[in-house]
């Protein structure tokens, strides 16, 4: 091959290539949906805390994921999303958005099929944006205020104030509060996004 030949190749594998992800965990799911692997990013997270955080991390193994999923809606959805895998065959991929108090996280999720209906949940890190004015929210599960709560989607971090039917971007909600409790569920937009293939390259 000349050394014309392999620019010309190297120009066009960069024209398709993706833009850098990061993968930050990944777990393995069996057909029952209990958690039947989890990467070393798990235990070295576990680590840098302490021999609590290992033993709870040791604790998830085998039990089923749907326990560390807060709300219905999500767990449901998640349940869906792994059944389609399944049924599938295919690798799927979405978006969503884990932010941090002073970050918007750009993510995604990747369901791989494996043998005996077995799903490998892989999450990668696209891109980070700071938040103009740090946000604070605290998840809880039940309440018997709704008037000091506020829908939050667990897949885009949309929230819906009380009394109203739309979903808004979290920093517009925030501007003038500084912590909200959130519900988590999962709201009209995500339920309804389709699943991207990954075709193998
Ligand atoms: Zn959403």
């Amino acid at each position: 091959m000349h050394e014309s030949d392999l620019h010309t190749s190297l120009a066009s594998e960069e024209e398709v290539s993706q833009p850098e992800k990061i993968l930050t965990t990944s777990l393995v799911v069996n057909r029952d949906n209990l958690v039947v692997e989890l990467d070393e990013s798990w235990l070295e997270q576990a680590r840098k805390n302490d021999s609590e955080s290992v033993l709870a991390i040791e604790k998830i193994l085998y039990q089923p994921l749907g326990k560390f999923i807060g709300d219905d809606n999500t767990r449901m959805y998640f349940e869906a999303s792994l059944a389609l895998c399944r049924l599938k065959k295919q690798v799927l991929y979405r978006p969503y958005r884990c932010d941090s108090p002073t970050h918007k996280q750009f993510m995604e999720l990747e369901l791989s099929p494996l043998e005996d209906g077995k799903v490998r949940m892989t999450h990668y890190l696209l891109r980070t944006e700071p938040f103009d004015k740090p946000v604070k929210f605290t998840a809880v599960q039940f309440t018997n205020n709704q008037h000091l709560t506020v829908k939050r989607c667990s897949l885009c971090n949309s929230i819906q104030p009380t009394g109203s039917a739309e979903w808004i971007e979290p920093e517009t909600f925030f501007k003038d509060k500084s912590d909200v409790m959130t519900i988590h569920t999962v709201c009209p937009d995500c339920k309804n996004i389709t699943w991207q293939i990954r075709r193998p390259r």
